[in-house]
């Protein structure tokens, strides 16, 4: 689960870490009494939407001279100004795809005179099993472009989950981020604070970019973006209470209340996989057919009927879809529920794109049969290879 800019930064600033002072509005009435409680003179207004690249993003129905989604104002009319501009409208990001998301939160927040623009964020590294700090000179940049031309400019630092951030792990970040005086300081007293969020709150990813260095020589959190880890928000009620559903794709809303693993993708052609790694196989070779999955779905190892039912009116629901593929290994899960689910979805949704089915293992006969009695225009495939095959041909013609 992801959250907003300043509820990450208020959660930040709960762990003592260095945040300038902002307040989040939710319409431009409340744009003047938010930039009154900033000290002023210099203010910045941020769009709330859950992906980066704001600064440099584009709200295309303002035109082509519009300013970005992170702008600054040198007075509260230039804040009143640009909250009435910016609310309502849609922001284009390089991570939000060309749809873009709308913008209904913005973040009034005191101005930085800014010296250094680094980059920081912790993750896990599972290539070592850690939780790891990744640092660059570089912020306020792309990190990705950064590790195709310099990956020389970043440095990743795993942590010992029984000592923590220790005073030697401190001062290699310090090295790296060049930090001296008192930003050394700062960040020698950042990382540890930032390491115990990250691991008391379970996230998965906290990513700060640019973290900065002030002309007044302090460090500072500029942005802030968070993941938390799904299987973990059941005992943080104060992390799901941050949730914002309007940021989610809807898709992915509706499989979460029946405990689907699915992810929402750009392709068009639906996939109803069991295990997490048949789907992944199955979105490999669509792929290499020439064509695009439009989604991952697990629909897990015991999945009743009504699961079943429910996945595949996901499926059909999402406008991309031009062709769908079952491809089921019962183990656990048997072949004949799957075909119970399968029916029942398109009885009661309809079935206006091809469908091929691919099952083997538990009851497959049955299943088969189940299948084949519904009078359902159904495909039939042998295995893996022959079912991407057809489904890519019933779709691509
Ligand atoms: P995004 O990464 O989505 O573009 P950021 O929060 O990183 O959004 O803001 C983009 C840039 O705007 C930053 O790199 C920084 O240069 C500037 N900026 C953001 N917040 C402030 C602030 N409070 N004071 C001064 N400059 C800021
Ligand atoms: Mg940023």
């Amino acid at each position: 689960m992801n959250i907003h800019e300043y509820q990450a930064k208020a959660l930040l600033k709960e762990f003592g870490a260095p945040v300038a002072s902002g307040v989040p509005i939710f319409s431009a009435d409340e744009a003047e009494a938010a930039a009154k409680k900033l000290p002023g003179p210099l203010y910045v207004v941020k769009s709330q939407i859950h992906a980066g690249g704001r600064g440099k993003g584009k709200f295309t129905e303002l035109g082509p001279d519009a300013k970005g989604g992170v702008r600054l104002a040198k007075s509260i009319e230039e804040v009143v100004a640009n909250s009435a501009e910016m609310l309502g409208n849609t922001l284009v990001t390089k991570q939000t795809g060309a749809a873009g998301k709308v913008v209904n939160r913005l973040y009034i927040e005191d101005g930085a005179d800014i010296d250094r623009e680094l980059y920081l964020s912790i993750l896990v590294d599972r290539t070592v099993g850690q939780v790891a700090f990744v640092v660059s000179t570089e912020g306020g940049m792309d990190i990705e472009e950064v590790a195709a031309s310099t990956p020389e400019k970043i440095l990743t630092l795993p942590i010992d989950p029984d000592a923590g951030v220790t005073d030697a792990a401190a001062t290699r970040l310090c090295d790296a981020l060049e930090l001296t005086g008192d930003a050394r300081e700062d960040g020698m007293k950042l990382f540890p604070i930032l390491y115990k969020a990250f691991t008391e709150k379970d996230m998965s990813l906290l990513e700060i970019n640019p973290l900065i260095v002030m002309t007044d020589g302090h460090v500072r959190v500029l942005d802030a973006k968070v993941s938390f880890d799904g299987n973990a928000l059941f005992r943080h009620d104060d992390i799901m209470a941050l949730r914002d559903k309007s940021e989610e794709d809807e898709k992915e809303i509706e499989a979460s209340k029946f405990d689907l693993a699915y992810v929402a993708l750009d392709g068009d052609i639906g996939c109803m996989v069991n295990g997490a790694g048949l789907a992944m196989a199955t979105m490999d070779i669509i792929k290499l057919y020439g064509a695009e999955p439009a989604n991952f779905l697990d629909v897990g190892g015991g999945a009743s009927k009504e699961k079943v039912t429910a996945a595949f009116k996901i499926i059909t629901a999402d406008p991309n879809v031009k062709g769908i593929l079952v491809n089921i290994f019962g183990g656990i899960m048997r072949c004949d529920v799957i075909a119970e689910g399968v029916v029942s979805a398109v009885k009661e949704v309809g079935l206006k794109v091809p469908l091929v089915v691919r099952l083997e293992g538990t009851n497959v006969e049955l299943g088969k049969k189940i299948i084949n009695e519904s009078g359902l225009n159904v495909i039939a495939a042998d295995d893996l290879d022959d079912a991407a095959q057809k489904i890519v041909k019933a779709v691509k013609g």
